[in-house]
């Protein structure tokens, strides 16, 4: 079993690597931006609040989103491991999670932080590309679909995030600086934390992983 958190900044290829590892692993894969954006496609009344927050590069309240997880985890399905993309994002986040699974009987086996330099995340997020139907994501240089702008599993035609833009992406750069890097600290201090190099492919991401047990 492996209950993992993937930590790192916008960009720096959480939900690319969380597909490979959910396939990998077959575990499942929760993303809090996922949940949202879900949410805002639906036009709920937190799908509403959330996308006041999101449209300006800024966090969902930490009430909201720890809601969102709370419920997401009473599902069973995550009695055999997780993989968390984007979640937690501050501290009181990682503190409402300690609890949220010590209720459960579940811990967090490893808190893997993608490490990468801003210069390359600008490049990455605003030619990134993803498919509203099946969440599959893509780049315009680096990871092309086999037909240009078409979903590869779907056929769906591929969107660019309305918070894929170079402003927002400086705002939620400027976000995770603040809010969500102390985390670093946080897990490093309970000893789960491992760093792997994201500046490279998924590929090779995945087989620095593979040398470190997953
Ligand atoms: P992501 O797809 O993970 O980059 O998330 C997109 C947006 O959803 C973020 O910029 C936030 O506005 C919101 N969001 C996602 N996860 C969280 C979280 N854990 N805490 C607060 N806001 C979040």
């Amino acid at each position: 079993m492996s209950s993992i958190i993937l930590l790192g900044a916008p960009g720096s290829g959480k939900g690319t690597l969380a597909q490979q590892l959910k396939t990998k692993l077959n575990i499942p894969h929760i993303s809090t931006g996922d949940m949202f954006r879900e949410a805002v496609k639906g036009n709920t009344p937190m799908g509403l609040k959330a996308s006041s927050y999101m449209k300006d590069g800024h966090l969902v309240p930490d009430d909201i989103t720890i809601g969102v997880v709370d419920e997401r985890f009473t599902k069973e399905d995550v009695k055999k491991g997780f993989i968390l993309d984007g979640f937690p994002r501050t501290i009181p986040q990682a503190e409402a999670f300690d609890s949220i699974i010590k209720n459960k009987g579940l811990k967090i086996d490893a808190v893997i932080l993608l490490d990468v330099d801003q210069g390359l995340i600008v490049r990455r997020i605003t030619g990134r590309r993803s498919c509203p139907s099946c969440g599959n994501v893509y780049h315009i240089e680096t990871v092309k679909p086999k037909v240009e702008g078409i979903c590869d599993s779907c056929s769906t035609k591929l969107i660019q995030r309305k918070d894929d833009t170079e402003e927002v992406v400086k705002e939620r750069l400027e976000t995770y600086e603040k809010q969500t890097a102390p985390l670093i600290d946080f897990y490093s201090a309970k000893k789960i934390l491992l760093k792997i190099d994201a500046s490279r492919s998924p590929n090779y991401m995945m087989q620095q992983l593979e040398v470190l047990g997953f």
